[in-house]
């Protein structure tokens, strides 16, 4: 495919129908392939030939919407997972074992934080969180000769705290170690971390991906460059016992080396492969990606403006609002647009923040964010409720805080919503 922007690419990237062929992406809800002889298929187990065997390690509707997210983040490869959890297990779990670390931000979704903290903590991998405002040398002395890649969100879920992406590629790579983003709230629309020295990207594509709220999904995206045969990596460079001699830098490039390894290694064991299905549904979404993005950020940039001028609210935090701490980082690594995610705080606290929920209703209340419709959380009653109000402060969640997902719905009438809402 020649040179196009993203925006040809969310829709045309990935599937090329050759003559007589459908239009649209078909979906091959298919677990197995036929071939002709058993000398081929013995091929296709020893990786010798390429083609399709077995769902569970590749399929035709899958491998378009990988090449498809590979085009959009710029990177060499792509894996699609069954959910967001699975994509971050796989991505980390492909280079690092038990008795291994990872260096991790704090300011990450909740359910990563289980899985590196509880999950990941089981296996015998340890996560060292850095503390906001450490300095370099600080975070450096987290990394050790066993700590295997630095991990982060481009905007963090859901404290919207923006991340540096260069400061922590320049520190990994200074140890030899790849950094890890997960670009989910930004998504390639309006950041493509790769530009800026990450080396492998995540996606929950249940989000502004999928755009719809139909389906869990989750991608791993190679930017190829990160050189795997620097010494640290044997398990990329040295035989794959379970593959009769494989090497996967000798045998795939060191650019398909991480992503071919994820794929016949890790998925082939742990089987975390969503269904045809779902990859077309999601190849539907992110067709229209780059359109309901600018919506989102338009609305969401008016929407902040209204909270932040309104005499109910005590805060408004919007990465790409002036007055937001992370607003120069903001400029630095997405100028064209946000995410549609903005949280707030009630001067009114807990009490104010449930009233105000109850009351509107355009928006409604949903466990979820980043998707067509707006909708709204309350933390403190809803995904962090165990916690006490102190405990919720040193979490940084104030029992007052509203999680509010701007969807693309025509903003006058989101805005009216919360009005008729805080003023009630
Ligand atoms: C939702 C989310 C995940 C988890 O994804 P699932 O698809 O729900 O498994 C991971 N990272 C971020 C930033 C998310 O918002």
């Amino acid at each position: 495919m020649p040179d196009y922007k993203i925006e040809t690419l969310c829709v045309q990237a990935g599937y090329e129908p050759k003559n007589g062929e459908p239009r649209v992406l078909p979906i091959y809800q298919s677990t197995t392939y036929k071939y002709d002889t058993a000398e081929h298929v013995g091929d296709l187990f020893d990786l010798k030939a390429e083609g399709h065997m077995y769902s569970r390690i590749s399929n035709p509707t899958l491998e378009a919407v990988e090449k498809k997210m590979a085009a959009l983040e710029g990177g060499s490869g792509a894996l699609l997972c069954s959910s967001g959890q699975a994509a971050n297990t796989i991505a980390i779990l492909n280079i690092c074992k038990a008795g291994q670390n990872i260096v991790s931000l704090p300011a990450i979704y909740g359910g990563t934080i289980n899985l590196f903290a509880v999950s990941f903590k089981k296996l015998g991998i340890e996560v060292r969180f850095t503390k906001p405002g450490m300095t370099d040398e600080e975070i450096e002395s987290l990394i050790d000769e066993n700590t295997r890649l630095i991990f982060g969100e481009t905007i963090a879920n859901p404290a919207l705290t923006v991340m540096d992406i260069e400061r922590y590629a320049n520190l990994a790579h200074k140890h030899d170690i790849p950094l890890f983003v997960d670009n989910t709230f930004a998504t390639p629309i309006f950041c493509r971390p790769f530009e800026f020295g990450a080396d492998v990207v995540i996606h929950s594509t249940t989000k502004y991906m999928d755009g719809h709220a139909s389906c869990v999904g989750g991608v791993i995206i190679d930017s190829g460059k990160f050189n795997w045969a620097n010494g640290k990596f044997p398990e990329l460079t040295e035989v794959d016992e379970s593959y009769h001699g494989v090497r996967y830098v000798n045998d795939f490039g060191n650019e398909n080396a991480y992503i071919t390894k994820a794929r016949v290694q890790l998925m082939r064991d742990y089987g975390m492969i969503p269904s045809p299905f779902s990859a077309f549904i999601l190849n539907l979404g992110l067709e229209s990606l780059h359109v309901r993005m600018e919506r989102h950020s338009e609305n969401a940039m008016k929407v902040a403006k209204f909270l932040e001028g309104h005499e109910k609210i005590a805060s408004v935090n919007y990465p790409a609002l002036e007055s937001s701490a992370d607003y120069a980082l903001a400029q630095k690594y997405f100028p064209n647009g946000c995410c549609g995610v903005i949280s707030f705080i009630m001067k009114g606290g807990r009490d104010a923040a449930v009233k105000v929920m109850n009351k509107l209703d355009l928006a409604k209340i949903v466990v979820h964010v980043a998707d067509a419709r707006t909708c709204v959380l309350h933390p403190a009653s809803m995904t962090h409720r165990q916690l006490t109000d102190e405990q919720l402060v040193a979490a940084g969640v104030d029992p007052g805080l509203v999680r509010f997902s701007v969807g693309i719905e025509n903003a006058d009438d989101i805005i009216a919503d919360l009005k008729q809402a805080l003023d009630a």
